[in-house]
């Protein structure tokens, strides 16, 4: 599934797919432990060595505390597993089982151990995750989620990683060396780096700079990315580790330029490539800025309780609005391009109502998706002014609590709590009912529907004539 973003493309896509990603992720996962759960019952722990054998060869040793006639890779079926990973004894081979892939042998008998062999860099690049990064200088880092197994609870506890580097090559996990490591959770994944790049290390936040970064992105990232993240810190009352990648491509490409993005919980990964990246820009720096702070939002925020889709209006929504508080506050936006965004939310958001039949609370594949970013944004904008005068810090303080009653609860957090919050609050009755209506429903007149929002949220604002052809009938202007 490539997905490439040009220059010309819109930003908020960039999240939205990893996101997307994401979310099928922990779908098809959680869908499928069940059914493989118990075929495997006998199977306790999992190590998993993975050597740096020559500059374009790892090998991962798989040993298992008890045999087991069939082991199931994480994930729903890769592109490349069967065509990249080489057993290093032809008595095994990689099946499929109820969607996932399997290591057994070709005599169906039971095993400790098996190894495969694999070259990362044949597999493509334009992955949200992709399963290698390669760096300018030929380091690389490799996706250990593409090598994790089920083991018998399905607890990832049960799962250990220990590497082996070449001669004079260092090993970052999270950023931090290391030899070995231990996901938290069964979806966890993190990008084990091979190589010499030395990290810029902060107390939680660390970054690796691709040695092609231009100079002016490096400088603005170690400036911001810290400010950005301690204004997230302070805000939330949380001081998450972050490992923050930028990586390089294609530097001196004339005809491409691009920049991805992607997050999962623990790192943020930003890809620039392309010859135009090498001149500072208001217009790059804006966009780089508002991709990372949009990641580090999710990085703060958790993850909400069972579908992601059908949360993405509070998930994406939420992230979107705190991207635009925290570079309005570190003065990175002035007050009126914060309003310019939130103008242009809304009116992204009439059109994108009005071409899709969904519910924000289901939204529709493809552009449809999109809405839930810029719906979102205007109704966590609406419920931020609503609750101010009752919550320090708004949509920063409800989101707090939002965090304390999803401890009780594994961490998830819950739609419900929002508008229970919002309640407790005293809140008035009219704007917790428009919002709820607005997730729920299909609306025929969105413009009406976020006029309805803004009105009982107390946000000010004009409805104007549109300009040209191109703005399809009146345009919401915030002031
Ligand atoms: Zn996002």
């Amino acid at each position: 599934m490539g997905i490439q973003f040009s220059d010309g493309g819109k930003d908020l896509f960039l999240p939205l797919m990893r996101w997307k990603l994401l979310g099928l992720f922990l779908m098809l996962v959680v869908g499928c432990v069940s059914s493989v759960r118990n075929s495997m019952a006998e199977l306790h722990s999992v190590e998993i060595h993975l050597k740096h054998v020559s500059i374009d060869e790892w090998q991962a040793d798989y040993r298992l505390s008890s045999p087991t006639k069939q082991i199931v890779f994480w994930g729903d079926i890769s592109s490349f597993r069967g065509k990249v990973f080489r057993f290093v004894d032809p008595a095994f081979e990689l099946s499929q089982m109820n969607d996932k892939e399997i290591v057994v042998r070709k005599d169906g008998a039971a095993f400790r151990n098996f190894s495969l062999k694999f070259n990362p860099r044949v597999v493509s690049k334009d992955e949200s995750y992709p399963f290698m990064l390669a760096f300018t200088d030929g380091s690389a880092a490799i996706h250990l989620g593409y090598l994790g197994v089920f083991s018998a609870s399905a607890q990832s506890q049960n799962v250990v990683y220990t590497f082996e580097t070449l001669a004079e090559e260092n090993l970052l996990v999270n950023g931090v060396p290391s030899r070995s490591w231990s996901p938290e959770n069964e979806f966890d994944g993190v990008y084990a780096y091979f190589g010499s790049i030395r990290p810029k290390i902060g107390e939680t936040l660390k970054i690796l700079f691709d040695p092609q970064t231009p100079a002016w992105l490096s400088k603005l990232s170690e400036k911001a990315l810290p400010e950005i993240f301690g204004f997230f810190e302070s805000e939330f009352q949380q001081r998450p580790n972050i490992f923050f990648i930028l990586n390089a491509s294609d530097m001196r490409n004339l005809e491409t330029s691009n920049l991805r993005a992607s997050a999962y919980p623990g790192w943020i990964l930003t890809r620039i490539s392309g010859a135009s990246w090498k001149e500072p820009s208001e217009e790059f720096k804006s966009r780089f800025l508002s991709l990372a702070a949009h990641e580090g939002a999710h990085r703060f925020q958790g993850l909400p309780v069972g579908d992601f889709l059908q949360r993405a209006w509070l998930m994406e929504g939420a992230a979107e609005f705190f991207k635009d508080q925290a570079l309005s506050k570190l003065g990175y936006q002035s007050h009126r391009q914060l309003m310019a965004e939130l103008s242009s939310a809304a009116n992204k958001c009439v059109n994108i109502l009005e071409q899709n039949r969904m519910t924000l609370q289901s939204p529709s594949e493809g552009e449809g998706y999109y809405g839930t970013y810029y719906c979102g944004h205007v109704l966590h904008y609406a419920t931020h002014i609503a609750s101010m005068s009752r919550l320090p810090g708004g949509m920063f303080g409800l989101w707090r609590k939002l965090l304390q009653h999803a401890a009780g609860r594994n961490g998830s957090i819950d739609e419900n709590d929002y508008f229970e919050i919002l309640r407790d609050l005293s809140v008035t009755p009219e704007y917790i009912a428009v919002a709820q209506k607005f997730i729920s429903t299909q609306h025929s007149d969105p413009r009406r529907a976020i006029d309805e929002v803004l009105r009982s949220g107390g946000v000010k604002f004009k409805l104007r004539r549109p300009k040209g052809k191109i703005e399809n009938g009146p345009q919401f202007q915030f002031l």
